[in-house]
């Protein structure tokens, strides 16, 4: 027994003596762990309370509150200093600003000149010029050289042999010897070839006056309405267009970005729609607000089975519908088709009976002599010619100047 008490004795000593180191640890662990539990926090130490800068709007920051600093909100403060106070209008701003831009810079527009424009076509002609030129006399060869330079321009060979017979008949009566006197009878010649016809565009009193724009598609037709409602524009004038290639949705953006930048009204129909209708609302518009013409554009291709002269024809009757006078049929031709252009006039001409003829794209071409052709062959004015894609590049068709450019 004896033994016994002793071992109870002995062990419950050992439990009371790790009991109590048990304890200790513990309670030590536990207070490190208080001691420890901040640096969860280490950064607190390096920025203490934020340091607030100046612009940063005064965040109540609790007076109160501990040094800990558990809101990092400072980071994002500081970008703050560099953005001003900027206002958000910049945002709105452009488009006006643009467009003023624009109609500005259509105030002084500067007229561009033929002979800087048509340095191909002047190109093509050089070397037979210079070949006739060269020579001491006027013999077969010079003439089958002017009759190659004038096919090869797309004059065309009806009316190259028509020019160039007469020509010949000048030359017999007057005498002409010398080649550059020929080639000065040449561009005699073609000058009042192409000055035949009234080359003014019209504008009667009274109603609106309607002027239609016809041509196949990528002449240039859409582009043209705009560069003539910016002339009349400039000249004082109160334009209304009307998009009436209803086919082509492009057409009619590109018509409102004309219209935005001349300050012109834009009717326009429903995408296929009718597009005499558009017309006729055109002149409605127009008559309604006094304004002085309708430039209306026009499909060059139909995407139903009308046909297109049909359809033509149909609008040109609307357009010629009191309140409105239609007092231009523009046929627009795109000068590189060369002598496509002509088969062209002869249809639209037969169709919807043109007054007259703008040229386009004459600075992208060697073969302006296609505007002979239509001249010579269809008594068709050529009124005004596109002599690039700017607003200001279609001109008046001025026919000294044409003829004086192309050659030397
Ligand atoms: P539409 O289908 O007849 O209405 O033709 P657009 O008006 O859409 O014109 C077709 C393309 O020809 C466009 O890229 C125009 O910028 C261009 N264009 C029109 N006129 C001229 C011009 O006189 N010179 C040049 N170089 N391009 C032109």
């Amino acid at each position: 027994m004896h033994l016994l008490e002793l071992v109870v004795i002995v062990v419950a000593a050992v439990v009371a003596v790790s009991g109590a180191v048990v304890g200790a640890v513990v309670a030590r662990r536990h207070r490190t762990l208080e001691l420890e539990a901040p640096p969860e926090a280490p950064s607190a130490p390096t920025p203490p309370p934020v340091p607030e800068p100046p612009q940063a709007p005064p965040v109540p920051e609790p007076p109160s509150a501990l040094p800990v600093p558990e809101a990092p909100p400072i980071p994002e403060a500081p970008p703050r200093p560099e953005v001003p106070p900027a206002p958000p209008a910049p945002l709105e701003a452009p488009p006006v600003p643009a467009q003023e831009a624009l109609v500005g810079e259509a105030a002084v527009l500067e007229r561009p000149r033929f002979r800087d424009r048509l340095g191909r076509a002047r190109g093509l002609l050089a070397g037979y010029v210079g070949s006739v030129l060269s020579r001491d006399t006027i013999d077969e060869e010079t003439w089958d050289e002017l009759e190659e330079a004038l096919i090869r321009a797309d004059v065309g060979v009806a009316t190259t042999t028509r020019l160039l017979e007469g020509l010949r008949a000048q030359v017999r009566q007057e005498g002409i010897r010398r080649p550059d006197a020929l080639v000065e009878a040449l561009k005699a010649g073609l000058k009042k070839a192409l000055a035949q016809g009234d080359r003014s565009l019209h504008l009667e009193p009274g109603g609106p006056n309607v002027w239609l724009f016809v041509g196949v598609n990528g002449v240039g037709k859409t582009t043209t309405v705009g560069k003539v409602g910016m002339r009349e524009a400039r000249a004082g004038r109160h334009v209304v267009m009307a998009a009436g290639d209803t086919f082509r949705a492009a057409a009619v953006e590109q018509l409102g970005l004309w219209a935005a930048r001349v300050e012109a009204d834009l009717v326009r129909g429903a995408e296929g729609g009718d597009p005499g209708s558009v017309v006729f609302d055109a002149v409605v518009r127009a008559a309604s607000r006094q304004a002085d013409l309708v430039l209306a554009d026009t499909a060059g291709r139909l995407h139903t089975k009308t046909n297109l002269m049909e359809e033509l024809r149909k609008v040109r009757r609307i357009a010629e519908r009191p309140p409105g006078q239609l007092s231009e049929v523009l046929l627009v031709i795109d000068a590189t088709t060369g002598q496509n252009g002509l088969i062209q006039a002869r249809q639209f001409t037969d169709a919807v009976g043109c007054t007259g003829v703008v040229l386009t794209k004459l600075d992208g071409t060697a073969k302006g002599g296609i505007a002979l052709a239509i001249q010579v062959e269809l008594g068709l004015p050529i009124k005004l010619v596109g002599l690039g894609e700017g607003a200001e590049d279609l001109v008046d068709f001025d026919p000294d100047e044409f003829v004086d450019a192309i050659f030397t």
